[in-house]
């Protein structure tokens, strides 16, 4: 079970001239299966907590632990989603997809299933020897969203996923993670300034306050459809 919690996590950014203090000794437990958005006003420390999360940022204080691991960067276990799409540009979309697996030198008959099952989630079967510059944005998102997916992670770790898509894309997109998430069974955590996505999308959300970043919320959210 894939239980994650921070303790006393804080993030103190140090420069020559300043020290930025943005996250302020913060505790969180998120469950197995949760879909947790995080929201709170620009610059609250949102990125900072996830990048943390992520392993992607060293922590200052505290320790953030997954299945009774206290997390030392990044790993398969957590899979990340960015606000822009990070593809490998020269990768087609399904070597994107297939990348993580290669690299845990997944066999490649086991792979091609995985790969496969994937580009049809998103809908991309077509697609698959593409090059992301011929992709539009939502299609790169997608690709970005299989990729972490087919290393099957433990967590995944969405970052204002869909802040640069235009506001039909953007809907499709929050349906498509919906469906994931309720298909593929995966804790989610999810960074939004959006209210009303974080409302839509998740079963709790925690809120930040202004830097430097604490939770001063946690508000179970009921969802109005069944999961399967
Ligand atoms: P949010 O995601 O909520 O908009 P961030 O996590 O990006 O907030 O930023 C939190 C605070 O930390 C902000 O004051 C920001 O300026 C500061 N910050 C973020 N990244 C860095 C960095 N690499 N160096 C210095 N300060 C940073
Ligand atoms: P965006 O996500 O940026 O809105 P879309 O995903 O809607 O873009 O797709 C952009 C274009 O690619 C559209 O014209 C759409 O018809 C086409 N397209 C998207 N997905 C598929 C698919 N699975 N098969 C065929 N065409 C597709």
């Amino acid at each position: 079970n894939s239980r994650i919690f921070g303790r006393n996590v804080t993030k103190v950014y140090k420069s020559r001239k300043k020290e930025t203090l943005a996250i302020d000794h913060v505790d969180f437990d998120i469950l197995e299966n949760e879909f947790v958005s995080i929201v709170g006003p620009s610059g609250c420390g949102k990125s900072t907590l996830l990048k943390m999360i992520g392993g992607l940022d060293d922590i200052s204080e505290g320790a953030i632990i997954l299945d009774d691991q206290v997390l030392k960067g990044p790993g398969a276990d957590r899979g990340m989603v960015f606000q822009t799409y990070t593809l490998f540009p020269w990768m087609s979309v399904e070597e994107n997809i297939r990348y993580g697996l290669k690299e845990k030198k997944c066999p490649k008959d086991k792979a091609d299933v995985i790969v496969n099952k994937y580009l049809d989630l998103i809908g991309l079967s077509q697609f698959r020897k593409a090059l992301p510059k011929e992709l539009s944005g939502g299609m790169k998102q997608r690709v970005a969203i299989a990729r972490a997916l087919a290393n099957s992670p433990e967590v995944l770790l969405m970052d204002e996923p869909f802040g640069a898509l235009d506001p039909q894309t953007k809907a499709n997109m929050q349906l498509l993670t919906r469906k994931i998430w309720q298909k593929e069974k995966t804790t989610v955590i999810f960074v939004t300034h959006d209210i009303e996505e974080a409302v839509y999308l998740s079963t709790r959300i925690l809120v930040m306050s202004q830097r430097p970043g604490r939770f001063i919320a946690d508000i179970p959210v009921f969802l109005p459809y069944e999961r399967d």
